[in-house]
């Protein structure tokens, strides 16, 4: 495995590729289960990354990938607010 960098990446549920965390929105699971999209990147609970990109957003509503990585339903609404 490479050295370690110090550079946050994260990688998309959807497409599967790292990307630098500023080019990814963060949803998150929160203690109540409720999965929200979480701008400022500090809410608790369990976070999953995706590409703000049209493509990634259709990929992981079609896929689920999203519902997956968190263990939860994603609600339409969470889909209306990230969409660019
Ligand atoms: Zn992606």
């Amino acid at each position: 495995m490479a050295k370690a960098r110090h550079i946050p990446v994260r990688t998309c549920v959807a497409c599967r590729q790292e990307g630098d965390k500023a080019r990814l929105v963060r949803l998150v699971r929160r203690p109540d289960g409720l999965v929200v999209a979480d701008p400022s990147g500090r809410l608790p609970g369990r976070g999953a990354y995706l590409h703000a990109t049209p493509e990634c957003i259709a990929t992981a509503r079609k896929k689920r990938s999203l519902d997956r990585a968190l263990s939860a339903a994603v609600t339409p609404s969470v889909w209306t607010e990230i969409a660019p």
